[in-house]
Order: C-alpha cells, then structure tokens, then sequence
C-alpha cells in the first residue's frame, strides 16, 4: 500500500526512531508498503518516520541511477565505519523540489537485519552510501537541510511551508467538489 509521505517542517520528522524488537510479518508489511511508497514517488530511499512510522527501519534502491544495485531492506540499520568524504546534491522526499549540496562520507559500512530478520554487513559506496546515510539521519530525526546554513534552512521551510498550504487549500476544493456532486445527484 503507498502511503502518504510527511512533507518537511513536521514534528515528526524530528523524533527519534525506536529500535524494532523483531522482524515479523508486521514488520515485512512495513517494508512493502514502504518500497511501494519508494517507488511511486520515483525515490532512492525512504525511512519510515517519513511515513509516521517511528521505527529505525529504511528501504534504499539505487537502481538504476546506480549499476548492479537492487532493493535493500535495513531494519535497525548502524553505521558501524567511515571512509573518506565526498560532496553530493541531495533531495528528500519530504522535501519535494529542493536539492542542495550535503558533505558526507564516501563510503561507509552499515550493519542491520533483513527482510528474513537475519542480521548482514554492507559495503557501501557511491550513491548507495549517500542513501544509507541520508536515511540513517532520519531515523535520527536529522534532514538533509540541517545540514546547510541556517539562511538555506530558512528559505527552504519558507518555500515548503507555502506548498503545504497549496496542497491543504487543494485537497479542501476537492471536498466542496465532491459535495456539490453529491448534490447534484
Ligand atoms: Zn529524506
């Protein structure tokens, strides 16, 4: 099922994330529904505060933006190395229509469980590891504009606050729309 994704400035988007005891069928859902959500909004990678879930769990595919790349499930993800530094333009989900220049780590070494709940190790490098680190930022209730200069932030949420204002004044067309059909029934 695609979910609704939660558009940046949001309280949500702030909390921190809750370890998952264990991966089980509810947990497998999660998942589906979030690479469903992933794909539909044509995303590289999705954490689920994105989707109000607080739970550490993150799906990332890089494909075909990157070669040999597929879907990845981490549940409880942990960036347990670093190695280098690279410079990226990143967007957000939650942040529709804005990219901006983030440092981060070249590559990084991430340990979670998988679908199956078995615990892996990932290498990770490129866009991949851009990906896991974004997401593993999420879960830390950190965005990528926390960390640009805070006039970037401001002018960003300026612009965010505005779209969600159209949408919520959209949606409010689309009730008064579906009333006078109603009535005209
Ligand atoms: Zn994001």
């Amino acid at each position: 099922m695609v979910r609704e994704i939660i558009i940046w400035p949001d309280p949500i988007l702030k909390e921190l994330a809750k370890p998952v005891d264990r991966v089980d069928d509810s947990i497998r859902r999660l998942l589906d529904d979030m690479s469903e959500t992933m794909y539909a909004a044509d995303g590289v990678g999705l954490a689920a505060p994105q989707i109000a879930v607080l739970k550490r769990v993150i799906t990332i595919d890089t494909s075909p933006r990157q070669e040999g790349q597929k879907l990845i499930h981490l549940v409880n993800p942990e960036i347990v190395k670093t190695e280098g530094e690279t410079t990226y333009t990143e967007g957000c989900l939650s942040i529709p229509g804005e990219a901006e220049d983030v440092e981060r780590a070249a590559k990084v070494w991430v340990r979670a469980l998988g679908y199956d709940g078995k615990a892996f190790e990932l290498e990770c490098e490129g866009l991949l590891a851009i990906a896991v680190q974004h997401e593993c930022d999420h879960l830390q209730g950190t965005l990528f504009v926390d960390h640009l200069s805070s006039l970037k932030r401001e002018l960003i949420r300026k612009r965010m606050k505005k779209l969600k204002a159209e949408h919520a004044a959209e949606r409010a067309d689309e009730v008064k729309g579906a009333k006078r059909h109603e009535r005209a029934l």
